[in-house]
Parts: C-alpha cells; structure tokens; sequence
C-alpha cells in the first residue's frame, strides 16, 4: 500500500532479544537523557519563592486613576466598554452632587465600574480609549480565586487610594 507522507515507517515485527525484552537498553538511554539535562540551564522556577522577570509590555491588572488632588478621574463615558472586545467592562454612571467637587472630577462620575477578569483578555485597548487618564494596566495580575464573584473586580479594588487613605484589604 502507498504510504500517505514520506514520513511513514514500516514497523519492525520481528521477535524481541533478551535484551530488549528485559528493557535494559532502552533504561541506560532513558537515564543518560536524564543524566544531560541535569547540567543544563533549568528552565523553570520555584513560584511563588522565585518570580520571573516580566516583559516590558506586560498588562496586568487595572487601576482607576484618581488626578492630583485626589478627585476620581472616571467620568463614565462608557468608551472603555466600547472599545472592550470581550464586553468585561460595566458602568452606572451617576450626576455628580453639589459639595461632592472634591470626589469626582467632572459632573458625571461612575457609580459602579467593574471589570470581569474571567472574561478581560489584557488587551490594553480600555486604555487607549480613554480620555481621561482615568484606566490603566499595571503589573500585577489577578490572584487565583475559588469563586468566579472573585473575579469581579469593583470599584473598591479597582480605584488607587485617594491621598492619605489606606486601599482596603
Ligand atoms: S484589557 Fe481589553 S479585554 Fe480587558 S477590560 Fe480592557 S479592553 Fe476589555
Ligand atoms: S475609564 Fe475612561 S473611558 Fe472608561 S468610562 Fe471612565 S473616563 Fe470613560
């Protein structure tokens, strides 16, 4: 029969020596492998005691930025969640109130932001959207979570500490 690729091999049927039968050979080949890989450079590491460097164009975990004077930057214009391919990102907008100048940056602020790492793919493309300043990806990366509502990140994980104020744990 004509063999389907070039590769094709006829498989040798012939019974097997003494040798072969008690699998000696192929043992000695197998530690020898082992034997040369000992001296060579390891190419894993002892996470989480070791941690390997990132890239420089690694995206990680999102912040809401807050401006100088620590008032949020976010004025829930919904371009973040336009731009979002994997539709992870969902906003309530609400009017900012007199006497709340300090808080929020413009009239309109978000009164709920939350982003879905289970479906956010770190693209990076909600922070070239938006206009404000107010998204970025850092260099962290979401924890491991045994429940999908941990990976839910609202505005009290997502939002950088105002000044003077400690991020809750
Ligand atoms: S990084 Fe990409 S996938 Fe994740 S929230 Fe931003 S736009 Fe969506
Ligand atoms: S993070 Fe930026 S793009 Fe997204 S709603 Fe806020 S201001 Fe608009």
């Amino acid at each position: 029969m004509q063999a389907l690729t070039s590769r094709a091999r006829q498989v040798d049927r012939k019974p097997m020596t003494f040798i072969e039968k008690i699998y000696l050979w192929n043992i000695i080949k197998g530690m020898v492998i082992t034997f040369k890989h000992i001296w060579k450079r390891k190419e894993t590491v002892r996470y989480p005691e070791q941690k390997r460097a990132f890239s420089p164009v690694f995206r990680g975990l999102h912040i809401l930025n807050r401006d100088a004077e620590g008032r949020e930057n976010c004025t829930a214009c919904g371009l973040c969640a336009v731009a979002c391919p994997a539709e992870a990102i969902t906003m309530e907008a609400a009017e900012r109130k007199p006497g709340e100048e300090h808080l929020y940056r413009e009239e309109k602020y978000a009164a709920r932001y939350e982003i879905n790492m289970l479906r956010c793919i770190f693209c990076g493309f909600c922070e070239e959207a938006c206009p404000k300043d107010a998204i970025y990806l850092t260099e962290t990366f979401a924890p491991a979570n045994y429940k999908r509502e941990g990976f839910i990140y609202g505005k009290p994980d997502l939002l950088i500490p105002a000044p003077g104020e400690k991020k809750q744990a």
